[in-house]
């Protein structure tokens, strides 16, 4: 039987807040745990000065761009690469 593929995409580029969905042009925004969180709801929330937070990100950056350049930092490579096959 031969593989055929379905899809392939990178998802690598696309950032979203885990709260609202939205946000990357957003300023700042937070790392809680696994979760992004966009500066938005950082600033609606009061998280900038919750204990949980695990990282602040930098306020002169989209979150967007400071969730990009977590990625690289953290796992060498900002690339999330979904395939789809059938077989
Ligand atoms: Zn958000």
């Amino acid at each position: 039987m031969s593989e055929e593929k379905l899809f392939t995409q990178n998802y690598g580029e696309m950032v979203i807040c885990d709260f609202c969905n939205g946000g990357e042009q957003t300023m700042g925004g937070c790392l809680i745990g696994s979760y992004a969180v966009c500066g938005d709801c950082c600033e609606s929330h009061g998280y900038y000065k919750a204990d949980e937070i695990d990282e602040i990100f930098d306020n002169d950056k989209t979150f967007a761009d400071n969730v990009i350049a977590y990625r690289k930092r953290v796992h060498g490579s900002g690339d999330l690469i979904i395939t789809i096959q059938s077989f």
